[in-house]
Order: C-alpha cells, then structure tokens, then sequence
C-alpha cells in the first residue's frame, strides 16, 4: 500500500488546549474547528477537545457534523446564517449565531422566542478596521440595544487584522473595541485569535477563539512554536519508493531544473501535490529523515518528490517527515511563500489520516 499518512497525536491536541487554558486562564474557550479542524479533520480532534468550552466553525454543514458525532458543547458559526431558512437548523440543532449584517439580524429577531428559550448567545461581530464583517462602531450600539430590547444575550465580537506583528491598525481596532463594549455595558466580549492571546492577555475577557495553537503551528512568523510551547499535533510522513545514484551534471524530475553537483544519492518518496504537498516553493525545502534534515530536490509532482539522502542513512522504505515534529509545517510554508495554516487547511484526502496518543 502506498504509505502517505498523516497521523494526528491526541495528547498534543490536549496539552495545547492546556496550554491556552494556562495562557488566559479565566476566560471560556471557543476552540475554533472549521476547514476540518484545519485539516486534521474534525472526527479526530473533538475527542481531545472535549474540555473546551465551545467550537467555532464557518457554516452550518460543519456543526451539523460536531452534532452528528454526538458532541453538545455551545457552537458558534463565525459567518452566521447565509439564508433564513437556516434558522430551522440553528434552533433544532442548538446553533449560536454571529450576526454582521442587519438582515441576518431581522432573521434572528423572526425566530426569537425559540431562539431565547434554549438560552443561546448571541455573537455581535464589530467591523474595527479590518473591513471584512461586522457593523461600524457607531452601527453596532444600536444593533446591540435592539438585540438586547429583544431579549437576546448578546456577545461583542472583533477580530484583530494584525495581531500577529506591530501594526498601527492594532491601536485603532483595540480602541474602537473597548468603546462599543463601554456603550454596551453588560456586555459579554470577545476579540482575541492564537496571536492576540499571546499578544494581548489584558483582552482576553470573556471568550477566547484559539486556533491554529491548538494544532500546533504557530501564528507568528518570527516565533516558531517550540518556543511558543506549542505541540505539533500532525505528522505528515511518508515511504521512500525508489533510489538513484547519479552523477554531476544529471538531472532529476520534470522540467530539469535540478542537476547534481557531484554524485549523489537521490531517493523517491511517495507524496506530491496531489496529496497537498505544496509545489511552487520560492526556497530551498526540506523534510527530515531520521529528525535530520534533507533537501528537496527537482519539482513536486503530483504522486512523487525527489530529495537528497547523500548525508544520512536511508533506504526504500525509510520513513520521510514531510512536516511534524523535526520539519515544522511553518517552515514547509514559509519556504513555499505561504503559512502553515493553508498547508493544513488544504491537505487532500487522499493521506490516510492515522490517530493516536
Ligand atoms: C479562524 C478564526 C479564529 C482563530 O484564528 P487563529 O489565528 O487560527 O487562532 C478566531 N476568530 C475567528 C472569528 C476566526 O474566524
């Protein structure tokens, strides 16, 4: 059998839901599981997350399945409702809402009774800066004091553009934050993502929405996560296929774009693009073998990558880290243009997924 397996570890899972418990320790914890638990795919993660105070996830497709596979934890659809008659679902199958635009909010005040009877929140997202969703600051205390007059509990919600480096825009957002919350008080708020929980810890209040943290890449890109004390939660790895020996001057794989030096030892390793294994990479990539690391050489194909084992040990069958432990998946992405997160989010399915502890 074709050996590409991605295996995700429970207990890394678990010690980085510890982790922000430990970080923000008095605030509940939303852990954010949309795109699959970014790749890692949801039916192997709740388990591990089963102390978390809530989920989060992009649309209503993906808490059906947090239901299905029996979970009952508050969930949060970070985009709300696209259309009224997903409310039907929200109250049946006990949905919180994040409303950002006024006819989702009609929607919501439609199905307010059943809505407010099974006591659920709801999530009031403010447009501070980012320009993506939300209502403007001078917008959303009325929609707040109207959802309040009808009822609703109500949680402020922002998201920060820049919490991952110093950038001016922080400032703007923070400030636009504690003014609504101060114009709605009591209020239950929320604002802080992986970043600004390190970042922020006098804003983590009432919910905190971690992450990428909890698999553990890190969302910084000058802070790699074993200095974050974050675990790896995948390994991504798979089987040396085939080995060739050539000589200086011949090349290795479509286009030609590698030639060797000198004589070396290029082995074949069962994974490509069509596993979700990034292709166009802008630096030198590596994966580890044995925890040492080892070139990629020549293109990505779709089923197949060269590397070179001149300097370590390995034969057909040997076992390569594409990222893990000794190859973290943000080195992977910044050595392809990209960042961890979209390497995770978009892994195809074809890598057997592979659960432990
Ligand atoms: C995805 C998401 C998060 C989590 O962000 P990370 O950077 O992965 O921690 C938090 N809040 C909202 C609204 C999100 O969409």
């Amino acid at each position: 059998m074709r050996q590409a397996t991605v295996y995700i570890d429970s207990e890394a899972l678990q010690y980085n839901l510890n982790r922000v418990k430990q970080i923000a320790p008095h605030s509940k914890i939303v852990s954010m599981v949309k795109a699959n638990a970014y790749g890692h795919g949801v039916k192997n993660c709740l388990a591990a997350l089963e102390a978390t105070d809530a989920f989060g996830v992009a649309c209503l497709e993906e808490a059906l399945e947090i239901r299905q596979l029996g979970y009952t934890q508050p969930i949060t659809l970070i985009e709300g409702v696209f259309a009224e008659d997903e409310m039907q679902q929200v109250i049946e199958q006990k949905l919180e809402c994040i409303v950002h635009h006024s006819q989702q909010v009609e929607w919501l005040i439609q199905h307010k009774v059943a809505y407010n009877a099974l006591d659920l929140k709801v999530w009031v997202k403010l447009n501070s800066g980012m320009n993506r969703l939300g209502f403007k600051v001078d917008e959303i205390i009325d929609v707040i004091q109207r959802l309040k007059a009808e009822g609703f509990t109500c949680v402020l919600a922002m998201h920060f553009a820049n919490a991952d480096v110093d950038h001016p825009l922080n400032e703007q957002q923070k400030q636009q934050f504690l003014q609504a919350k101060q114009a709605c008080e009591p209020i239950l708020v929320s604002c802080c993502n992986s970043a600004a929980i390190y970042k922020y810890p006098e804003l983590h209040f009432d919910f905190v929405r971690p992450g990428i943290m909890l698999y553990g890449a890190s969302p910084f890109a000058d802070r790699n996560v074993h200095e974050l004390d974050l675990k790896p939660v995948m390994t991504f790895s798979a089987e040396i296929i085939a080995l060739n020996q050539i000589q200086q001057g011949e090349f290795v794989g479509y286009g030609s774009t590698y030639s060797a030096s000198c004589t070396s030892q290029i082995a074949i390793v069962s994974i490509g693009y069509g596993d979700g294994y990034p292709r166009a990479y802008v630096k030198q990539n590596f994966v580890a073998v044995d925890q040492q690391l080892v070139p990629v050489v020549g293109r990505v194909s779709m089923d197949m990558i060269a590397i070179d084992i001149s300097n370590v040990k390995a034969e057909i069958g040997t076992k390569v880290e594409l990222w893990g432990q000794s190859r973290l998946v943000d080195d992977v992405a910044a050595a392809n243009g990209t960042i961890g997160y979209e390497l995770l989010c978009r892994l195809t399915q074809r890598p057997v997924r592979q659960l432990g502890n």
